[in-house]
């Protein structure tokens, strides 16, 4: 039996001392037993994801962590936009990040946010969701606030085309052009949604009560930064092995998707501070007998981080070590776990930063070395040393003998 691989991926974990906190990380002023545990049994260093200095996206971070280098296959921002608003992107399809605006009769644009819209973009995309133009099928979803997502399936579909949106206000909405031969229908298709989006949304009742309100309508979608999803090969083809994922976000299960891995609903992990972390490591344990690898992000420390509340942020890192202390008390012989996070999302930057992220690597006949605690500190001073995102997956895959010897 090969053994198997157990990646557990706290999303923004990783911080910088905190002053309030008497300059200690508030994964430092976690009570963290069982993280502790892994630490000192374990292997320890630190990871950049892409690169050093380089702030990485959950997207990007974790087509990293299974062993892709976003630097070839992330081509824009569209197909991963659309995972996150929980679309089903398949390879091929190309999709654009768009704004909701505010245009005149003239199409000129008076409000590239649509008055910074909150309500009712759920009812506007509905009404231009699902079109067919030129044997091309196109679907739009609502982002949060003001922001949407607008893809297009068909075979031979080209990204390489303008903005629909020129990131400036009072000039008239541009028409999309084609930037190679490829990418006219692309281009074609583009300009008639737009074109369709005002002609639906002008007299939505949405934007009827809007204007009597004294609002802006959101009367136009204005798209932009179209990439496309590219074939990514399954775990089988790469590495004969069979995948399981577990996360909360929209983004993330696409992104597990899209590599060939089955996502496995859990009652309770909602990708929210109020996730059930137990019942996402409970899962876990119960999907690894029936995998090779097991995938868990748990998103909750990354939203204390964009919030810049090292408080909750520090209780958050308690409840993960609590849920970890289910794997301690139980943990599988013939599995090795990854610990770590995609990114960090330092309380005081409110954002992703490029700060190497805590990793510790657990299971039999691991060079166990002197770091006794799990934190972005300690790690440092680990037998990993310091590894590139893309690394731990190969390195995994050694521990559990499925590399191949390069040389005789
Ligand atoms: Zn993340
Ligand atoms: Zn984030």
């Amino acid at each position: 039996m090969v053994d198997k691989i157990l990646m557990v991926i706290c999303d923004g974990l990783g911080d910088r001392p905190v002053e309030a906190l008497g300059h200690k990380t508030p994964l430092q002023s976690a009570f963290r037993p069982h993280l502790n545990n892994f630490a000192m049994g374990g292997a320890c260093g630190i990871m950049d994801l892409i690169a050093p200095g380089i702030r990485p996206g959950s997207d990007t971070a974790h087509l990293a962590l299974f062993g892709f280098d976003p630097y070839k296959v992330y081509t824009g921002r569209g197909p991963f936009e659309a995972m996150g608003v929980g679309m089903e992107v398949r390879p091929g399809d190309v999709a654009l990040r768009c704004n909701f605006a505010s245009v005149d009769d003239k199409l000129s644009i008076v409000d590239r946010r649509a008055g910074r819209i909150k309500e009712g973009t759920a009812e506007l995309a509905k009404a231009l969701d699902g079109w067919e133009y030129e044997g091309v099928k196109v679907y739009f979803k609502e982002g949060t606030e003001h922001r949407g997502v607008l893809l297009l399936r068909a075979p031979g579909l080209s990204p390489a085309i303008s903005d629909g949106d020129p990131h400036e206000e009072g000039r008239k909405v541009p028409l999309v052009e084609p930037r190679a031969p490829d990418a006219a229908l692309t281009a074609r298709v583009v300009n008639a949604f737009v074109s369709r989006s005002h002609a639906i949304l002008k007299d939505h009742p949405v934007n009827r009560q809007r204007v009597a309100a004294g609002l802006r309508p959101a009367n136009i979608i204005l798209p932009r930064g179209a990439g496309i999803m590219p074939h990514l090969p399954s775990w089988k083809d790469r590495f004969g092995m069979k995948a399981a994922a577990i996360a909360g976000v929209a983004l993330v299960k696409g992104i597990c998707r899209v590599t060939g891995m089955e996502v496995l609903e859990v009652k309770g992990a909602t990708g929210g501070l109020d996730t059930d972390m137990n019942a996402k490591v409970e899962a876990a344990m119960k999907a690894l007998r029936d995998n090779d690898l097991v995938f868990v992000n748990i998103k909750a420390a990354d939203l204390c981080g964009h919030d810049g509340d090292h408080k909750t942020k520090t209780a958050v890192a308690a409840r993960i070590d609590k849920a970890m202390g289910l794997l301690w008390k139980d943990f599988p012989e013939d599995t090795y776990l990854a610990l770590a996070a995609d990114h960090s999302t330092p309380c005081c930057v409110k954002d992703h930063t490029g700060d190497p992220v805590p990793l510790a690597i657990f299971g039999r006949g691991v060079r166990t070395d002197d770091v006794k605690t799990y934190d972005e500190i300690a790690c440092a001073r680990g037998g990993l040393g310091r590894l590139r995102g893309t690394d731990l997956l190969q390195v995994m895959l050694d521990l559990t003998e499925r590399t191949e010897k390069f040389g005789a």
